[in-house]
């Protein structure tokens, strides 16, 4: 909960540019009062829309339309809430903040009614996480994984191993504060046990979100070749297979071609290389540099070659790639090789046998795409459609990496038989990493429901 009293704020939450309507929110203890203020002193029923105007400081008729009313605790962000609906351009909906602020209201920082939700327990940090997450969504299955998050399904997950973690730690500080009780868990086998069970579980949660993590983030491609390999024809081939929903990707700049396309719901990052060229001016080798730093970043590198080509060594990276994209040949990405053009070649369209990763297709015909499609899901590790049952980041996959080390660790101190605070101190640092993942970490809510626990037992 807050130290200090919360103030008033107030936002657009509607999409920027112009729509039928917009929608202005305000949250805090001034909400309902400030609201009053734009539309007259009146009697508002809670969560019923009624018809008003809107007027500024100065008595000026904005808008008509909805004023909706939340009391809190019932509300998004579990305080008042009071949304205003009116037609959607950004005129009428700032000239609206305006007067919100003229009553005393405070313009909302990013995230802030999410994050004034969080503090009051209405939803944890994974479930806060979930709405950018579901608002973000590229593809339907990232959506419904993130739905999968809003509703809690992460969370539960993770605190089920929480609550296990507990009562295994009420074990173990109780044995080592009670010594003279002879509790011997470390020969006993029930705290081995539960800690095996607790790092197969939390194993199982890591893969799930691993698998919630690619459906949000996708598999970054960067396609590679010489001119008239076939680079583009095999990004539309690619794109073509299923009606695409082609998003705008964050960090775009003009030197980098970006197409985000899916298969079979795994988003797919194609990063075209066909702006990578050699230049003596500055401005272009800054943009080339920057197209790098994109291409760094990504999963794995798709070599296209016309398979007319003969005289080429396909195991010799640099002999398929064109002078300006040697640098790629550097970058340690792992490498796919497509030989396309199959259909005027005559290679059979399929898998090569070596070297490793190399596929004969027809970008044209298409014959020989989907042994590449199902590559491209094999390496990303993908699992399918319906096979995600929540959204995740990097930070949840790292905090749950920690706490599976801190209980691999524990697990040892154990078989060495190590000082019981050993494995207490593993436990501790294992609960904080999952805590963090909700955002419920505090040590004295666990001090405290220790120590009740030993009330109950002595
Ligand atoms: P890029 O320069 O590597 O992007 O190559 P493009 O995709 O622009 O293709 C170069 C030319 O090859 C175009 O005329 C394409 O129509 C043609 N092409 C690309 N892939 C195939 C293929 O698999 N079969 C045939 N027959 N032509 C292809
Ligand atoms: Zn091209």
């Amino acid at each position: 909960m807050p130290l200090t009293a919360p103030d008033t704020i107030v936002a657009v939450t509607t999409a920027p540019g112009r729509g039928g309507v917009g929608v202005v929110r305000l949250s805090g203890p001034d909400a309902r009062r400030i609201a009053g203020a734009l539309i007259g002193d009146r009697a508002l029923t809670p969560r019923t829309a009624h018809f008003a105007r809107f007027r500024d400081g100065q008595g000026q008729l904005i808008d008509e339309g909805l004023v909706l009313w939340f009391p809190g605790p019932g509300s998004f962000t579990g305080e008042d809430v009071v949304e205003l609906q009116g037609h959607g351009g950004p005129v009428i909906l700032d000239t609206l903040v305006a007067a919100c602020v003229h009553h005393g209201a405070r313009p909302a920082l990013a995230g802030e009614f999410s994050q004034r939700a969080f503090l009051n327990d209405k939803m944890d940090l994974t479930q806060a996480e979930a709405i950018a997450d579901l608002i973000d969504a590229g593809t339907r299955e990232s959506a419904r994984a993130a739905l999968g998050s809003l509703q809690g399904a992460f969370s539960r997950e993770v605190n089920t191993l929480v609550e296990q973690l507990i009562q295994l730690r009420i074990y173990v500080e109780a044995a080592i504060d009670f010594p003279e009780e002879e509790i011997d868990f470390l020969s006993e086998g029930g705290v081995a046990d539960d800690l095996t069970d607790l790092i197969a579980q939390a194993g199982t949660v890591l893969d799930s979100a691993r698998q919630g993590r690619l459906i949000r983030e996708g598999l970054t491609l960067v396609i590679a070749g010489k001119p008239n390999a076939g680079k583009s024809s095999l990004m539309n081939a690619l794109a073509g297979h299923e009606a695409a929903i082609v998003t705008e990707v964050a960090g775009t700049t003009r030197d980098v071609l970006r197409e985000a396309i899916q298969l079979d719901g795994l988003p797919l990052n194609l990063i075209d290389t066909a702006g990578l060229r050699e230049s003596p001016d500055r401005v272009e080798q800054e943009g080339i540099r920057r197209a790098y730093d994109e291409i760094r970043k990504a999963d794995r590198l798709l070599v296209v070659v016309d398979s007319q080509e003969t005289d080429v060594d396909l195991t010799d990276l640099a002999t398929l790639l064109p002078r300006s994209q040697q640098e790629l040949d550097h970058l340690d990405l792992p490498v796919t090789r497509v030989l396309n053009k199959a259909d005027l070649s005559g290679l059979p369209a399929g898998p090569r046998p070596s070297p490793a990763d190399t596929f004969a297709l027809s970008a044209a015909t298409g014959e020989g795409l989907e042994a590449l499609r199902d590559h491209l899901k094999t390496v990303a590790g993908y699992q399918g459609t319906g096979q995600s049952r929540f959204s995740a980041r990097r930070r949840h996959i790292t905090a749950l990496e920690q706490a599976l080390a801190a209980l691999e660790k524990g697990r040892q101190q154990l078989y060495q038989h190590a000082a019981g605070e050993l494995l207490a101190e593993d436990l501790r640092a294992a609960q904080q990493a999952l805590e963090e993942i909700t955002g419920a970490f505090t040590a004295d809510d666990l001090l405290g429901r220790i120590f009740s626990s030993f009330c109950i037992g002595k």
